[in-house]
Parts: structure tokens; C-alpha cells; sequence
């Protein structure tokens, strides 16, 4: 299995790391050619402005909306944003779930926090029904999802943090800074 994990910014080398571990081909995606014989892409956390900002500079936006198309894409955190329907403010989009984000959602950088998660869909993939230790930094929730977005975690006070529209994955916290490879496996799981 070859997946691409988007290098432009942000934490792309912590899910290289993690596929690796999982005996994956990682590729680094910064140009529409490094797309070509990807089953998957990753689209890590990092500042979504500047992510799509370089995806408009690196003529990547209609790429990867065609490459979405017919394959898996995981957008963690700032990820998560990039595959939005919608944001609080006006930034480049690939506009592929049918999800509403508001950026920044637990205040600054000093706000961010970790906190176990019961996540039931992780046991399609696993036997291990221990909570999913999820880390959030500077995070985005996800506000509203359309009829069609399967919502796969909460907070305990009821946000939304991770929701699935057919093959297109998104979290607002960061399973590529656990040692926890059950996201990752669940992803590998779409692809198939
Ligand atoms: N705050 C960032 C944004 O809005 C996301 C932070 C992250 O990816 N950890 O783009």
C-alpha cells in the first residue's frame, strides 16, 4: 500500500512515522505529480491558512478534489479544516465533507488539552476497547454535519471531533502524537 501524507506545513513527518510503523509506503505530497499511485492521502495539522494557501500557490486544489474522489482522505486538525464545507472566515478550501468548523474552538495555543475518548468505531478495527487518548492543539470542533457525516466522537459536553463521510475522515485532535496506531489502522481500513 502507497499512501501520501501532504508536506507543505505543519505535522506530516509524526503520521510518516506512524504509517511507516504499519509497514505503509508513505509519499510526501507537495506537487499534483506526487499524487499519482496513492490509494490514500493524510492531510496533517499545522495552520490551515498557510496549508491553503500553499495548496493554491502549488496548483494542488483541483488535484486533490479530483484525487478525493476516487480515494480516502484524512485530515486531522488543521486537515480536518482543509476538508470542510465551511469555516468562520473566509480561507481556501478543498470543500469535500459536508461539515461545518469553527477554527480555534477551545481558545489559544494555552488551551489546548488531552483527554480519553470513547470512540466505538475503533472497534471495527480493533479488539482493544480501551478510550482513545486524544490531543488537542488549538483545535477546531466540528459545529454541524450534514444528514450524509457519520459522527464518530464527542466530548463529553457533546462537540463533535471526528466524523466520516464515506472515504473522507476528519478529527480535530492529533492520533499521530499518540502511540496509538488504532486511527491510523481505521483509516487503512477505508482505503481497502
Ligand atoms: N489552529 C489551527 C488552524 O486553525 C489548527 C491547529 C492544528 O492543526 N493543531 O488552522
Amino acid at each position: 500500500m502507497r499512501i501520501g501524507v501532504l508536506a507543505l506545513q505543519g505535522g506530516f513527518i509524526e503520521h510518516q512515522k506512524i504509517l511507516e510503523s504499519l509497514k505503509v509506503n508513505v509519499q510526501q505530497v507537495r506537487l499534483p505529480s506526487d499524487l499519482v499511485g496513492l490509494q490514500g492521502l493524510i492531510i496533517p495539522g499545522g495552520e490551515s491558512t498557510t496549508i491553503g494557501k500553499l495548496v493554491k500557490d502549488f496548483d494542488l486544489l483541483d488535484p486533490l478534489k479530483e484525487f478525493s474522489l476516487e480515494h480516502a482522505i484524512w485530515g486531522t486538525c488543521a486537515g480536518s479544516i482543509l476538508l470542510s464545507h465551511e469555516v468562520s472566515r473566509k480561507q481556501p478550501l478543498l470543500d469535500l465533507m459536508n461539515i461545518k468548523i469553527e477554527r480555534n474552538a477551545f481558545g489559544r495555543q494555552v488551551d489546548s488539552f488531552e483527554i480519553d475518548l470513547n470512540i466505538p468505531c475503533l472497534n471495527r478495527i480493533s479488539k482493544d476497547t480501551s478510550a482513545f487518548h486524544a490531543i488537542f492543539i488549538r483545535a477546531p470542533l466540528i459545529k454541524s454535519v450534514g444528514e450524509d457525516v457519520e459522527i464518530l466522537a464527542k466530548l463529553p459536553d457533546g462537540c463533535i471531533v471526528a466524523a466520516q463521510q464515506t472515504h473522507w475522515l476528519a478529527t480535530s485532535f492529533h492520533p499521530e502524537l499518540t502511540n496509538d496506531d488504532r486511527f491510523h489502522r481505521y483509516f487503512l481500513e477505508l482505503i481497502k
